[in-house]
């Protein structure tokens, strides 16, 4: 296995192929269908969604003007502040992912338009999005090499096929800080590295060209004009860029993490290239079988997240509107129990960091050298 700019790649990686369809796949389309087919629930859930956007820009918008106007005092700038994030992940969990996933309108092209607020309002590429999320992640979950979420080595070892480095036996605490970098680096460099690499993970990201090209780069400008020039006309530069860093950082963790719980913890499969080839996996059972969900009934946290904590059905279902995930949850799971699917799903927020963070230990241990590990 060698390094490439972040991302393993390994030498003797083929292309990797699944299965599609399958009976238990072919039985939950048609009973989602089935439930989707009504006029009524279709229309309640793309309601559900739509209110969503207003809130989700009207928090943000609302919080960056007062910010701008009353942040001079103290106590109302850290509430403003607090707002904004808000507003953030309101709009990186519940406006951009269902968008660029084609899940709030019909057309493709409202659908990139809505996504383009992950380029305005968090600084990051609707259009490497695309690639990173909805190709590399969603179509090769937990697949070491190819899906980028679980490829960060050498900084960590998120998946049993990757190779052990001494250093990561101290991964389940050095990596909460660095989930608050991930979001200043996909702003600045990681975007760009990105795009002049061609590809995430193994899948190819073709430069942008026409509108793609004008959105990226209005979309960089617009962000770094309301995040850092504007508030410079109003307060001192090291505010600034203190509130700058607060602001991404926090919205990163929160990100970072809510990923990680529905795939890097104890009960997620994980698989490498060779392992899918030889034994041919069928794909709708392979994502179940790579993500777990966590707090289904908690309908604030379902709210916030956009349906995040059903990731398994985001998974099976990712452009169907995820108001609609908690219902489709119940066709899910009787059928993983009549195909004899694995369906995880951790009962609380805290099961489910508990997990992370074992799974985290238990990485960076598996492989250390026996003189190391006896201490
Ligand atoms: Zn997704």
């Amino acid at each position: 296995m060698r390094d490439s700019g972040g991302i393993a790649v390994s030498e003797a990686m083929g292309k990797v192929a699944f299965e599609s369809g399958g009976e238990f796949l072919r039985e939950t389309k048609r009973e989602v269908e089935l439930y989707l087919s009504d006029r009524r629930t279709r229309r309640r859930g793309a309601l559900r969604l739509y209110a969503k956007a207003p809130i989700a820009v009207g928090i943000t918008v609302l919080s960056w003007v007062l910010l701008l106007l009353a942040g001079r005092e103290p106590g109302l700038a850290v509430l403003c502040l607090a707002g904004l994030i808000v507003g953030a992940i309101l709009i990186a969990f519940c406006v951009q992912h269902d968008a660029n996933h084609g899940a709030y309108f019909r057309k493709r092209r409202y659908n990139h338009l809505l996504g383009w607020s992950a380029d305005a309002f968090l600084g990051i590429s609707s259009y490497a999005w695309r690639v990173k999320h909805n190709v590399a992640h969603h179509t090769y979950t937990n697949v070491d090499g190819y899906d980028d979420d679980v490829t960060q080595v050498p900084i960590a070892r998120l998946s049993p096929t990757q190779a052990p480095r001494p250093w990561y036996r101290f991964q389940h605490y050095y990596i909460w800080p660095l989930y608050a970098f991930m979001g200043l680096r996909w702003q600045t460099v990681g975007d760009i590295s990105a795009l002049l690499r061609g590809r995430i993970g193994r899948s190819t990201l073709r430069f942008p060209r026409g509108w793609n090209l004008a959105a990226l780069v209005s979309g960089k400008a617009i962000f770094a004009t309301w995040a850092l020039v504007v508030p410079l006309l109003f307060f001192p530069w090291w505010l600034v860029l203190l509130a700058y860093l607060v602001f991404t950082m926090i919205l990163s963790v929160v990100m970072a993490v809510t990923f990680q719980l529905a795939h890097c913890v104890e009960e997620a499969g994980f698989a490498s290239a060779e392992e899918l080839n030889a034994e041919k996996r069928v794909w709708a059972v392979h994502e179940v079988e790579t993500t777990v969900n966590f707090c289904a009934h908690n309908r604030f946290l379902t709210w916030v997240l956009g349906g995040l904590n059903y990731q398994i059905e985001h998974h099976l279902f990712p452009t169907v509107p995820h108001t609609h995930y908690p219902q489709i949850a119940k066709i899910v799971r009787r059928n993983c129990l009549k195909y004899g699917v694995r369906y995880n799903a951790h009962p609380s927020l805290g099961r489910a960091l508990r997990s992370h963070f074992l799974h985290l230990r238990r990485m960076g241990r598996l492989g250390v050298p026996v003189h190391i590990e006896m201490g």
